[in-house]
């Protein structure tokens, strides 16, 4: 791979935090599932709803589908706005069943180009562009960059991009600066989350955040607060 500053951003990162091992999900289908329930809300609270949903039996398309709504969003409840995530799981539900994906949904990428079918995503009711990508990316293993809250923060303190830029402007800085590589798109998302969860948190740990060097920002950070 030729050197550019978002390779050596992910091989910083690589070096301290190691593989993260993203998605945390058994099938395609439950990451799909985890991806509609992280929506504005804390992973641990998805990790309930996913288990309140694997003791029901119902963490499989056709079995989720044929719930009621109401069952349905009662035991998605600990992820917060339970009766939206209830539409928009079911909505989810009803493209892949319409593309014949529904029992396993790693059958949509024989439906297209990867253009094609995020543009297909996007058209399914809740589904956005952060959405979209996870489900590429974690689901159906497909090269498209996730971009979230933390990679905005954290590119924009290095000076690589305009946080306020358009997502899939973002998202463009990364394809065109990385390889087309699934394997590399996944791990890259799961270790700037870390990076933001452990140092460049809205309050940022410069002194020893492992980008310090490579950094536009550090030095004129109030940084190094506890907490
Ligand atoms: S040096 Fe500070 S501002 Fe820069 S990435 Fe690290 S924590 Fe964020």
């Amino acid at each position: 791979m030729s050197s550019t500053p978002f390779l050596a951003v992910y091989r910083a990162l690589f070096d301290v935090f190691g593989p993260q091992r993203w998605w945390p999900a058994q099938t395609s289908f439950e990451v799909l599932v985890g991806a509609v329930l992280t929506q504005n809300t804390a992973w641990r609270n998805v990790e309930q709803a996913i288990a309140r949903l694997r003791a029901a039996s119902l963490l499989h398309g056709p079995t989720l589908l044929a719930t009621p709504p109401e069952r349905l969003a009662e035991l998605i409840r600990p992820a917060g706005y339970h009766q939206v995530k209830t539409r928009r799981l079911l909505a989810l539900c009803e493209f892949l069943a319409a593309h014949d994906a529904l029992a396993e949904p790693r059958r949509l990428r024989e439906r297209g180009s990867l253009p094609a079918l995020r543009r297909a995503l996007l058209g399914v009711h809740g589904v956005g562009g952060e959405t979209a990508d996870a489900i590429l990316v974690y689901g159906l293993e497909l090269p498209s960059f996730v971009v979230d809250a933390y990679t905005r923060r954290i590119f924009e303190r290095l000076g690589l991009l305009s946080g306020a830029a358009a997502y899939e402007a973002i998202q463009a800085q990364f394809h065109a600066h990385l390889p087309a590589d699934a394997a590399l798109f996944n791990e890259y998302h799961a270790l700037i989350v870390a990076l933001g969860k452990a140092f460049c948190r809205p309050q940022p740990r410069c002194r020893d955040c492992p980008l310090r060097s490579m950094c536009h920002h550090a030095d004129t950070r109030v940084s190094d607060r506890p907490g």
